[in-house]
């Protein structure tokens, strides 16, 4: 792979590929030309880049004819599903931010703080992990290679923004007094809706059985027992996640807090007394884990409990497919 790659961002219009864009400006991340994608109805809408304007194209099957080394896909599952193989199979290497290849067997699923190394074995298409499985295992993974983990109990309390602009809108609208909804079964304003994306016949939704089936692929092991209750609530930015965990060790809670403090891509938010503790609004635009309300659960053997929160669109979407792609022309 170059070191200085040919780049596109398909769903460039949207909210994860704007903010794709920001990162990459950011970061510096170095390209030879870029290309911007998005479906017919915003083919033409002209973007400008570092002082350079382009043009939108509408994605297609001969898109990929020219010279792309990386294209990094926001646009849908049923668009990475149809496109995201005709891309490699002309030598593109697809980020993937969609859901439609992350449990694929043949499909890396890469959070760079915790398993860079699986960028080793992909064939093409690279899976950016669920925004709220993202942030819980850049916390978890120092904890699991200390003490392993037994088992989790995770409750999220995700914005509106991991909707796509649809859900902004739903709690702007329904703030400003208007209860019309478009992206959630019921009005978001003024309500906790436990239902993010559809109901699987266990009962669990798809977003709870993403959070438990891609911890245990990026962790690397199925033998930890997981459950989930995902629940969307009228904040613009940023999931905030209670983890509950039984481990394997014992542990004294200021070697946990100190391991927190060097793990790579988390920050200790944790005084208490001060009122100091992750919030929302304080995490929104940053790339960093939050983590705090560090405590023992006296009810089992060697329970812990954490308040996990992260910026769902930077850490959980754009910046970790950046930092894929970094790994890609490292
Ligand atoms: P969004 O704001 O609604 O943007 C969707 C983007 O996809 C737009 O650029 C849209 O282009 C493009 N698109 C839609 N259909 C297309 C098609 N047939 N061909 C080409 N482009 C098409 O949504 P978003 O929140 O950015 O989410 C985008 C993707 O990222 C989804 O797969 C989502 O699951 C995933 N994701 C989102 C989050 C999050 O927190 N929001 C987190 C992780 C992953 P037009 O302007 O032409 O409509």
């Amino acid at each position: 792979m170059s070191k200085k790659p040919n780049l596109a961002i398909v769903g460039a219009t949207g909210l994860v590929g704007s903010t794709i864009l920001k990162v990459l400006e950011e970061r510096d991340f170095p390209f030879e030309n870029l290309y911007f994608m998005a479906s017919a109805k915003s083919a033409g809408t002209e973007i400008t880049f570092k002082g350079k304007t382009y043009t939108v194209e509408e994605l297609k099957e001969d898109s990929f004819d020219k010279p792309i080394d990386i294209a990094m896909f926001s646009a849908g599952g049923s668009t990475s599903q149809k496109f995201a193989p005709i891309a490699a199979s002309k030598g593109v290497v697809v980020v993937d931010n969609s859901s439609a290849w992350r449990m694929d067997p043949d499909v890396p699923l890469i959070v760079p703080e915790v398993n860079p190394e699986d960028i080793s074995w992909h064939k093409g298409i690279i899976a950016n992990p669920n925004c709220s499985t993202i942030q819980a295992v850049v916390a978890l993974k120092p904890l699991h290679d200390k003490y392993g983990i037994k088992r989790i109990i995770f409750s999220t309390y995700q914005a509106v923004s991991g909707s796509g602009l649809k859900g902004i809108n739903d709690l702007k609208n329904g703030l400003a007094g208007n209860d019309t909804f478009e992206a959630y079964p019921h009005p978001i304003a003024g309500n906790c809706i436990p239902h993010i994306d559809t109901f699987t016949e266990n009962g669990y939704t798809k977003e709870e059985m993403k959070m438990i089936n891609e911890t245990k692929k990026i962790l690397g092991d199925d033998n930890i027992r997981i459950t989930a209750t995902t629940v969307r609530v009228p904040v613009f930015s940023s999931h905030s996640e209670s983890i509950n965990l039984e481990l394997e060790k014992s542990f004294e809670l200021e070697d946990v807090r100190e391991l927190f403090k060097t793990a790579p891509g988390c920050v200790v938010m944790d005084e208490p007394a001060n009122n100091v503790y992750p919030l929302a609004r304080e995490a929104a635009g940053k790339d960093e884990v939050f983590i705090g309300r560090i405590r023992r659960d006296f009810s089992i053997e060697n329970g812990l409990n954490l308040w996990v929160v992260a910026d769902n669109i930077r850490k959980g979407a754009a910046t970790n497919a950046v930092q894929i792609a970094e790994l890609l022309i490292k």
